[in-house]
């Protein structure tokens, strides 16, 4: 008897990948130039030339036995070293390869991260709204209940609704700044705040309360205040990391877990990383990526065309009467929809051949996901017809 739950999982509609077919679909209808697709989280900058320079190099000069093989469970050492001295450079701190777990990416280090710091269906993670849809997958999948966290107005962190939401079943509170769906930055006042409220009920309530930072958008921030790092302010810190957006290599499946060093009994979330990684056979990460982070470690992403087109539309919307949180990072608008019924509103928009996504499986329906990593012509395109639909609502 085939699992059910997996089954439903398997056939289930994803609002996302439907759009975004119906955009093939009419592309070769109306011409892809035509279809204003802003479905997709997918980077549309290419990989650096240093992560090209970096395959070649070492597919040319090394032992394929190596760059071909299984590296240890944990990852590659020269790649955990070079993440290491990386973090420790730029944010002062002693993190030595150990604290490192080398995964396929951010969705392995989340699934591996729950599985670890749960045990029971009572167990809960706090998600706050709006949030990534899988993010609910990734954590029933581990057998632990997603507890739900309404977004604020501004989409910035809803410290009441967490207040309201901490007991005796939180095991882990999980925060994805910059934020997918709405590109908002966590300022350090907020995260100082939510950390001294998590340390507090750590206390009051005598247990261990991980604060799981998702990270995969940290590189890319278009304003000169750097992302608050996390462990500055809370010790129960497990990071999450991928250069899937930051490197633009999604397709590769690379990222890592890092148990702060402060944590407490690190070692043995550690040992729990290593096992829950066995248990849902997420060892031994790409070897051929491994060593090419280790030798990109340092590379930037370009964020012009994301910053251009960011300013383009938030400006244009904005100017338009739509409301929008200001989105400091990653690719993402999160737009408030004129009657506050985004699915109505995607649909008009579809109509255009505009593709924006209701926001529903984010948690906030109320509004609409536009990711712009995407050519900068088609943003200049949209505008017009969101000004034409605005219209429509006035
Ligand atoms: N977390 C967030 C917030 C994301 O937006 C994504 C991908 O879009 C992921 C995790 C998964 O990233 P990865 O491709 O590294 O698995």
């Amino acid at each position: 008897m085939l699992s059910q739950e997996m089954i439903k999982l398997g056939t289930q509609r994803s609002v996302i990948r439907e759009l975004f077919a119906y955009g093939l679909q009419r592309a070769e209808v109306v011409g892809a130039e035509n279809v204003l697709d802003f479905s997709l989280g997918n980077p549309s900058v290419p990989a650096p030339k240093e992560v090209q320079e970096a395959i070649i190099d070492i597919v040319k000069n090394n032992d394929p036995m190596v760059y071909h093989g299984y590296s240890t469970s944990q990852g590659h050492a020269g790649c955990r070293k070079a993440i290491a001295g990386n973090l420790n450079k730029r944010f002062n701190k002693a993190y030595s390869p150990n604290d490192f777990f080398i995964t396929c990416g951010a969705a392995a280090s989340l699934c591996i991260t729950f599985r670890a710091v749960t045990a029971s269906s009572q167990d809960e993670i706090i998600v706050l709204a709006p949030y990534f849809p899988e993010y609910k997958v990734f954590i029933e999948g581990q057998g632990a209940k997603m507890k739900l966290v309404p977004s604020r107005s501004d989409m910035k962190l809803n410290l009441e609704g967490i207040k309201k939401a901490v007991n005796k079943n939180t095991k882990a509170l999980l925060i994805n700044s910059p934020n997918n769906p709405s590109g908002v930055v966590y300022s350090k006042e907020e995260i100082k705040e939510l950390s001294d409220y998590l340390m507090k009920m750590q206390e009051e309530l005598s247990q261990t309360i991980y604060l799981i930072s998702d990270e995969p958008y940290r590189e890319l921030v278009f304003s000169d205040e750097p992302v608050p790092f996390i462990p500055h302010y809370y010790d129960n810190t497990i990071i999450c990391y991928s250069w899937s957006k930051s490197l633009s290599m999604p397709g590769e499946r690379i990222g890592y877990i890092l148990v702060n060093d402060k944590c407490q009994d690190n070692e043995t979330v550690m040992a729990a990383v290593g096992g829950a990684a066995r248990a849902l056979g997420y060892v031994c990460a790409p070897t051929l990526f491994q060593l090419v982070i280790e030798k990109c470690i340092d590379v930037k992403p370009n964020l012009e065309v994301y910053k251009k087109n960011r300013d383009i539309l938030y400006e244009g919307l904005t100017k338009m009467g739509y409301k929008v949180a200001k989105p400091d990072g990653a690719f993402y608008l999160f737009i408030e929809a004129p009657n506050g019924n985004s699915e109505e509103f995607s649909e008009k928009a579809k109509a255009h051949d505009v593709l924006v996504v209701p926001g529903a499986g984010f948690g906030t329906d109320t509004h609409l996901r536009l990711s712009y990593c995407v050519d900068t012509e088609k943003c200049e395109k949209a505008l017009p017809v969101f000004e034409k639909l605005i219209k429509e609502y006035k």
